[in-house]
């Protein structure tokens, strides 16, 4: 089949039709045209299909004009049909145009002249529209494909029109279920809401913004959007367009590897930690051990009993000191490898457990601790405990007169921020940061005990909740501990690093 355009020539009367298909050939050299003067040969040639213009007569032997359209509209409801009729048809012709006619021409020498330029634009109008219909298919199958919504959206924001792909994003149960839903609306976050409102108030574009959205289950997706306005001639703001991309994949894939990529330099860290503990800080007993050691041997029996036995005495307590750190080790290390996974974990229960813990320390040291109202997070319940009973514990230990100790905490959409201040001796600014490495002290054993292991290990229980900790202070006056605990860290189980053997 070549692929000029085909006209099929409807008329019973054989020379009438030989006549327009004389002149539509001389006028129209790139079509083809077959000729039909038999009702059934008319069913029969539009079922094969292929045709680019139906011209008809309007009275046929068989039937007329009406039917012609008819049969059209059932078998090739996309092709154009034009009237070459006698005078006096108007009334037909206008229910001809009510039921999709293209064109209307009325025979005579001057209709015969007009006949190929009607034919012409037909055959033309039908081309663009079916072109423009099959970008428009293929623009929808693209948004599809791609799981694009899309949408129209009226000046203040109230949907207008919606893809499937914007459907099924919303998880609604049609497109039509969104319509003068508003889109400003769906955004959960207000601030957010509020911004988008105000671009659109000026009719100004909003690009690339990423926002939760709330399904119609409830559920929150992530999503990124693009709208801009649509300004009419005349400078009159019509409506707004726009796109809105699912991207809750795309983050949670993110999250997943910014978690992976700390848990990696918290290894990474940990090795370094671990090789200055063992060069610097566990040499350090050790070396006395070896000293004491050397000095018994050296000794041996010439040494007075007294010193013997104090060398012993020495030597058992860098071993148990030694010991000390060791576990210290161990139990910093756990932190990662021990983690239970996350749960809703109720804070007000966490320090009055941790409180509970050191009720006798808060006796003896006549502490007032209070807490305002705690909100609930998923956490590791074992480990908030800990937390806030070396914080608390700290409290009690380096205090100046009574203690008095509070606990309270912030609340921001993304994270909750705990505090712990006390009024104790207070830290000066140099060593705050320093307080949070493993066995770092500012004091000796013998002015306050400890081993320095404490702070280590909240700063590692806070990370490993995708958190941080700081101290601020003033020495003399007291200080806060303050860390975060952010609301979208969902890890399910232990460290993110693989689990070692002790
Ligand atoms: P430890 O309590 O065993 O010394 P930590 O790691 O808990 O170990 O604390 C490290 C150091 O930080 C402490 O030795 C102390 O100097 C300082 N520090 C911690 N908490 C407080 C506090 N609440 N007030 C003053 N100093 C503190």
């Amino acid at each position: 089949m070549s692929n000029r355009p085909r006209i099929l020539l409807v008329d019973s009367n054989t020379d009438d039709r030989a006549l327009a298909a004389l002149l539509l050939r001389r006028e129209l050299p790139d079509v083809e045209i077959e000729e039909v003067g038999d009702g059934m040969v008319l069913a029969d040639r539009l079922s094969l299909g292929g045709f680019a213009v139906v011209v008809t007569e309007y009275r046929l032997d068989w039937g007329d004009g009406l039917q012609v359209l008819e049969t059209v509209r059932s078998l090739a409801p996309d092709c154009p049909v034009v009237f070459f009729a006698s005078a006096g048809s108007e009334t037909i012709v206008a229910q001809g145009l009510r039921q999709g006619l293209s064109a209307y021409v009325v025979k005579g020498s001057a209709g015969y002249l007009e006949l190929p330029t009607a034919v012409r634009r037909a055959i033309d109008r039908n081309a663009e529209s079916r072109s423009s219909s099959e970008r428009l298919a293929l623009f929808q199958r693209l948004t599809d494909e791609l799981s694009l919504g899309t949408f129209t959206a009226l000046a203040d924001g109230r949907l207008a029109a919606a893809n499937e792909a914007l459907a099924r994003i919303l998880e609604a149960k049609s497109p039509e279920v969104l319509m003068g839903r508003n889109l400003v609306e769906l955004l959960s976050d207000e601030t957010l809401q509020a911004q988008v409102l105000a671009a659109m108030a000026r009719g100004r574009a909003v690009r690339g913004l990423e926002a939760g959205v709330r399904r119609a289950n409830g559920d929150m997706t992530w999503v990124r959007l693009a709208l801009w306005p649509v300004v009419e001639p005349g400078n009159e703001l019509v409506r707004f367009e726009g796109a809105l991309q699912d991207i809750t994949g795309h983050r949670k894939a993110e999250r997943e590897l910014s978690e992976r990529a700390a848990a990696l330099g918290r290894s990474n860290a940990d090795l370094q930690q671990f090789a200055y503990v063992i060069s610097h800080d566990l040499q350090e007993p050790l070396q006395l051990i070896a000293r004491y050691a050397r000095l018994l041997a050296g000794n041996g029996s010439v040494a007075p009993m007294v010193d013997g036995k104090r060398y012993l005495a020495n030597l058992v307590s860098c071993t148990d000191r030694m010991q000390a750190m060791i576990n210290d080790v161990l139990a910093y290390s756990r932190v990662d490898t021990r983690g239970l996974p996350f749960t809703q974990v109720e804070f007000m229960e966490v320090v009055q457990q941790a409180v509970g813990n050191l009720k006798a320390a808060i006796d003896e040291s006549g502490a007032a601790v209070s807490w305002d109202r705690l909100p609930a997070l998923a956490a590791d319940a074992a480990q908030m405990v800990q937390l806030f009973q070396n914080l608390i514990g700290n409290a009690l230990k380096f205090r100046r007169e009574t203690p008095q100790i509070r606990v309270y905490a912030v609340e921001e959409p993304e994270r909750c921020t705990f505090a712990v201040a006390d009024n104790g001796i207070g830290i000066s600014q140099e060593h705050l940061e320093r307080i949070f490495g493993m066995f770092h002290r500012l004091h000796t054993a013998a002015e306050y005990p400890g081993t320095g292991i404490g702070l280590a290990i909240c700063k590692r229980i806070v990370e490993r909740h995708g958190g941080r900790i700081w101290a601020v202070s003033e020495v003399g006056r007291g200080s806060t501990f303050c860390f975060t605990i952010p609301k979208s860290f969902t890890r399910a189980s232990g460290g993110g690093v693989p689990e070692t053997k002790e």
